[in-house]
């Protein structure tokens, strides 16, 4: 198969390309499993194997995919005939950021491969965490397993040769309940990781165990409890909601495709423009945040893009100033281009796709947030006048071009002169991304710091569902509107 790849390149590549690739996934295996109230209520499992060809002619791409790898030629052709007919109508003939031509494997740190557990052992694992959550106040639980293993092997007309043998699990649990009032309140657990690998040994069952009753406990505190004042106070973002507000505010801003207005139609553009980068006060000083695809035990780390390009770490904001995207081959020599000067000197290698059919576009890494030097939580909130604690996404609406936002959360716990005193239930919180930003006021230490994982980031045309991580602390921000 490799050297009827190699031949095919070549053959496109005489045949007037100027560059052409071939992801070809050998095999690509899922199992997702749900339980939901001591029932398995799903249980599926998929495989599919087959070629995606990227061809790059007179400035178009083409692409095409096939699960059929018995007729190579013919996808390769198909996708330089594609490339052909856009050819004809480009408006700005892509060009692709130098890279070395690489030869290389990587392997995503697993000791025990999910795919090698009986599936016995996870459903009893399911009825276990379900156990914990059956009691008193609870009346819907649900927990979730989700297990992916891919081979992906990489070839292109510049050299490049790469394996990719990838494991991912995820996994999770939530309770609903209801108030006096018959609203329904829910409380969530979101599998996050502090060690090394992400194999099976990653579903932690003392971490399972410890978030089941807090969340129990938590969730029956909020059904007694009274409604979220309307006032500004310092909101504190445990790593349960503070992973979405990184997600939805710094990540999905910073992806260079969406400040070039290509998301525009699907999921958004972004309030930065190519002027603001090494200018745009975009946060406090105690605020750095980066793209991170080193992180040995997130979604978020591959080795290489689906470009060839090594994964990177890249400064995104530095103590409060703008100055990285997230970005790939082709968005870097658009935007330097159009912008008349060399803002990315390189690619940031975080070109990936979903699927072997589906085409590579610029997509969050890990995007993280460095820890700080405010402390532990207790320290943080010691230091709080008048403010809340908040944890746990409910809800989210944001601005198409992240410009602000609105958050509800699934608890909150007020702090007044240093110390927590009530919880509330339908907490939520707003605000204009910047300002928010630059009113962060404390960042926690290492021992805040999670690394919280995403399953369902969507983008694209056909959609495309990616996964990643957010490493980030408690952080603090201050004169925020809360409970409207
Ligand atoms: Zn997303």
């Amino acid at each position: 198969m490799l050297d009827e790849i190699r031949a095919q390149l070549d053959r496109i590549k005489q045949a007037g390309a100027t560059y052409v690739d071939c992801r070809w996934y050998p095999f690509e295996e899922a199992i997702g499993l749900t339980m939901w109230n001591g029932n398995l209520k799903q249980a599926s499992a998929s495989r599919e194997s087959g070629v995606g060809i990227r061809v790059l002619y007179q400035g178009a791409w083409g692409f095409s995919a096939s699960s059929d790898t018995g007729n190579l030629g013919a996808v390769f052709d198909k996708a330089l005939d594609n490339a052909r007919v856009a050819a004809e109508r480009v408006t700005f003939p892509v060009r692709l950021a130098e890279k070395d031509a690489i030869r290389a494997t990587f392997t995503s740190p697993s000791r025990i491969d999910p795919f090698d557990v009986p599936l016995g052992d996870k459903v009893a694992f399911l009825a276990g965490v379900d156990e914990r959550l059956d009691q008193p106040g609870v009346f819907q639980r649900i927990g979730g397993l989700d297990f992916v293993r891919k081979q992906i092997v990489f070839l292109d007309s510049e050299g490049s040769e790469i394996e990719k043998q990838i494991t991912e699990v995820f996994g999770g649990m939530e309770v609903h309940g209801v108030d006096a009032d018959c609203t329904s309140h829910q409380r969530s657990f979101r599998m996050n990781r502090r060690g090394d690998t992400r194999g099976w040994e990653s579903v932690d069952h003392d971490l399972f165990a410890e978030n089941a009753e807090r969340i129990v406990r938590e969730l029956n505190s909020v059904l007694q409890a009274p409604p979220c004042p309307v006032e500004d106070r310092s909101v504190i973002l445990l790593p349960g909601i503070m992973f979405l507000q990184t997600h939805e505010t710094i990540g999905h801003a910073l992806e260079l495709d969406r400040i070039l207005g290509y998301e525009l139609a699907f999921a958004g553009g972004s309030f930065v423009t190519l002027d603001d980068f090494g200018k745009l006060r975009y946060g406090s000083e105690k605020l750095t945040a980066r793209a991170d695809a080193t992180l040995p035990n997130s979604p978020g780390s591959f080795g290489y893009d689906d470009d060839g390009v090594p994964a990177q770490n890249t400064l995104l904001i530095d103590r409060g100033l703008l100055v990285g995207a997230i970005t790939g081959r082709q968005m870097v020599e658009e935007a330097n281009a159009k912008a008349r000067r060399v803002i990315f000197p390189e690619s940031g290698g975080a070109n990936r796709a979903t699927s072997f059919y589906r085409v590579p576009i610029e997509r969050m890494t890990n995007i993280n947030i460095d820890p700080g030097e405010d402390g532990t939580l207790e320290d943080i909130v010691a230091n709080t006048e008048h403010g809340i604690v908040l944890d746990g996404d409910r809800s989210w609406s944001i601005g198409s071009n992240r410009e602000q936002f609105h958050f509800g959360t699934e608890i909150g716990w007020l702090v007044e002169d240093g110390e927590i005193t009530d919880v509330v239930k339908n907490a939520t919180y707003k605000d204009d991304t910047l300002r928010f930003w630059n009113a962060l006021s404390a960042v926690g230490d290492a021992s805040t710091w999670e690394v919280v994982y995403v399953d369902n980031c969507g983008k694209g045309q056909p959609n495309q569902i990616m996964q990643l991580g957010h490493g980030i602390p408690v952080c603090r921000f201050d004169g925020v509107r809360i409970g409207e």
